[in-house]
């Protein structure tokens, strides 16, 4: 049985910033959290998820690895990113923000180094799509969300549907 919950847009959770988990000492929520974050992603059918999507405040993430090349890695506990190249759009979406798909500049690639469920350590040389979708979710560890990235007029343009999102699903996302 899942206790934990997908948040959405309006949740304060989303915008904290996350804290380190320590995979030795919180073994126990660790593991609670990946089987939780693991039925979220495959309920929504999502790309991806942060711990704060279902509601904790720790540094993890996860990515669907058979839509991504992240040469077999799926979790990324305790991520560090270092970006480069130029500047590249593509459009995004958000599994807390339903119905909102954006067109977003990020730098093209992303060497992300991170440890697995095991506490081992790896380190990815990603670009295009998959550099995308890891600073998507290290952006989530950080309180920050795509559409805090768009222009001040693509922002006043669905500021009613993040308004509807708030209201629909943001009071009972908070209860956990
Ligand atoms: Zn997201």
């Amino acid at each position: 049985m899942s206790t934990r919950r997908l948040q959405y847009y309006g949740s304060k959770i989303l915008r904290n910033r996350s804290r380190k988990i320590d995979i030795s000492l919180e073994g126990e929520l660790l593991q609670s959290l990946l089987s939780d974050m693991l039925e979220i992603l495959r309920m929504e059918r999502g790309l991806g998820l942060a711990a704060p999507q279902a509601g904790e405040n720790v540094r993890v993430f996860i990515l669907n690895s058979e839509e991504l090349d992240l040469k077999g890695h799926s979790v990324f506990i305790n991520p560090e990113l270092t970006v480069s190249g130029p500047l590249h759009k593509d459009e995004e979406g958000c599994l807390s923000i339903p119905g909102i798909f954006e067109f977003i500049k990020r730098p093209y690639k992303t060497t992300v180094t991170a440890y697995n469920p095991s506490g081992v350590q790896f380190s990815l040389d990603l670009d295009d799509y998959a550099a995308r979708a890891v600073q998507h979710e290290n952006d989530h560890l950080d309180g920050v969300l795509f559409v805090d990235k768009l222009s001040p007029i693509r922002k006043r343009l669905i500021r009613k549907k993040l308004s509807d999102i708030k209201r629909e699903y943001g009071q009972d996302s908070r209860i956990l």
